[in-house]
């Protein structure tokens, strides 16, 4: 009987040990867990502030767009005409525009004319035509 009660005793004495490694092991989980979910959550906030930072850049890109659009001379600034399909407009590097029958005008004039708004470009630097 003695036997047994020592037996057992043992037994238990070891499951006692494991029992304490155990939640040794799951306090160390725990402790694993949390620093992920920390690291999870700066990720979660850093995402989150690219984001807002993607969509501020995105409505100030918006935003200028229509201002550029606002801003875009209907009227060739030299001649003070409309563009036309016959007037068409010829942008300069310089970002100003003039009509093509100035633009031609001022290159036969003289091939290195410089644009008439800002001096700053030959107009025969010209970007398109449209
Ligand atoms: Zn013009
Ligand atoms: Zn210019």
């Amino acid at each position: 009987m003695s036997d047994d009660k020592d037996k057992l005793e043992s037994e238990l004495d070891k499951l006692r040990v494991k029992n304490e490694q155990l939640s040794q092991t799951y306090r160390e989980v725990e402790a694993q867990l949390s620093i992920k979910d920390q690291q999870l959550c700066a990720q979660k906030k850093e995402l989150q502030s690219a984001t807002q930072r993607v969509e501020r850049l995105e409505e100030e890109n918006e935003e200028l767009r229509g201002r550029q659009e606002q801003e875009e001379p209907l009227k060739c600034p030299v001649c003070l005409e409309f563009y036309t399909s016959e007037r068409r407009a010829v942008a300069l590097f310089c970002s100003h525009m003039l009509c093509r029958l100035w633009h031609q005008r001022l290159t036969e004039l003289d091939s290195s004319s410089l644009c008439p708004m800002c001096r700053g470009m030959e107009v025969t630097n010209c970007l398109n035509l449209f």
